[in-house]
């Protein structure tokens, strides 16, 4: 078997103890005669799985009582339109902070339905860093405001939570969500599409204060509804079964590893490494803020964006794959993801330093 060591920013890298399971239980689930794809949603084998996913999940990020755990469809993307559909009530705006690719697409769709306050705007002004909160500009009558925790494309992310008492606050996780312990008591919202971080697309993970339901828009489609979707605890309509399952054996292989705390520790010290590696070298760059930098997506460019192809064809050659930055931007980009293990990384650094001494 010829594993490759997988470098995408999603749908992404899963661990092979997952995979494995998969493997073994594929045609027949724990003595149910059925793999988990044929089971009815309201049994209770899946059902069984449902509620398990969900109880690790609230242990490993510690999710308080009163708030909700939706597992939807649709990814982070609709979300951009569910978050002013829920939560705009009778306010009539809703503040974003911009910091990269998806915080703008955000604002494009929110847009479509209220006033956005640009609260702050680093991907104008070319800063590749996440703004302090003190130099957000609050329109303190909007119903809530949006960051990007991680800007997957753009490799910024806050390393710490912009805290506010002034409005709730509103997270897109997709990319970071399980990367590290965090206080969800800081959030009304925090959404997640799991192809990045958490198991296979087709699944969004909405977790949500519940004071923050019941504020859903006249007209807005009953599957769009928070509320609606909380009250049928997911299942007002067949949700995505499949990666629903997968999603709790990565959560049980989170736990069974040291959980949050002992996988932050692996995921820096994984970062860093790359980030000495590039800083070490003349030939690769990132120019990502020092104290934004992501843990998760690392873009990097080469002194010489001619050798690019090159350097993709050799990397692949080595088993190391999707290195390509996204389509908007170009370069390199490594996403180093929980299930990215450790000598993934070293053997991207050995390649990098080979490369630029034949190339550099
Ligand atoms: C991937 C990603 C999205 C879009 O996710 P989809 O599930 O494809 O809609 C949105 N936000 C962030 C931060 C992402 O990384």
């Amino acid at each position: 078997m010829d594993r490759f060591f997988n470098f995408s920013a999603g749908p992404a890298i899963l661990p092979l103890d997952v995979l494995r399971q998969v493997r073994d239980e594929l045609l027949d689930w724990q003595g149910s005669g059925l793999s988990v794809m044929e089971m009815s949603h309201r049994g209770d084998a899946f059902l069984s799985i449902a509620s398990k996913t969900e109880a690790d999940l609230r242990a490993l990020l510690d999710i308080p009582d009163d708030y909700k755990v939706l597992f939807l469809q649709g990814g982070a993307s609709l979300q951009f339109s569910m978050l002013p559909l829920n939560l705009l009530g009778s306010k009539k705006s809703a503040n974003y902070v911009v910091t990269g690719y998806w915080s703008k697409k955000a604002v494009i769709e929110a847009s479509r339905f209220c006033t956005v306050n640009v609260a702050a705007d680093t991907l104008s002004s070319g800063g590749k860093k996440a703004p302090d909160i003190e130099s957000w500009k609050l329109d303190v009558n909007a119903a809530y405001v949006h960051y990007t925790a991680n800007e997957t494309i753009d490799g910024v992310e806050f390393h710490r939570i912009p805290e506010t008492s002034l409005m709730p606050l509103v997270a897109d996780m997709s990319s970071t969500l399980l990367s590290r312990p965090i206080d969800i008591n800081k959030f009304g919202l925090i959404y997640a599409g799991a192809q990045k971080n958490l198991g296979p697309a087709g699944l969004t993970l909405v977790i949500i204060k519940e004071d923050l339901l019941g504020f859903v828009q006249e007209k807005v489609p009953i599957l769009l509804n928070y509320q609606h979707l909380a009250d049928n605890d997911s299942m007002a309509n067949t949700p995505p079964t499949f990666s629903w399952y997968v999603a709790g054996l990565v959560l049980e292989w989170l736990k069974k590893n040291g959980g949050l705390n002992a996988i932050a520790e692996i995921n820096q010290r994984k970062a860093e490494k790359l980030y000495k590696a590039i800083d070490g070298s003349s030939f690769y760059s990132n120019t990502v803020q020092a104290d934004s930098r992501s843990w998760m997506n690392i873009p990097f460019m080469l002194a010489e964006p001619a050798l690019e192809k090159l350097f993709l064809k050799q990397a692949t050659e080595a088993g190391l794959l999707y290195l390509n930055g996204h389509r908007s931007v170009g370069g390199m980009r490594a996403s180093l993801y929980n299930a990215m293990p450790e000598e993934g990384v070293d053997a991207l650094i050995v390649f990098m330093k080979t490369f630029e001494k034949n190339h550099g």
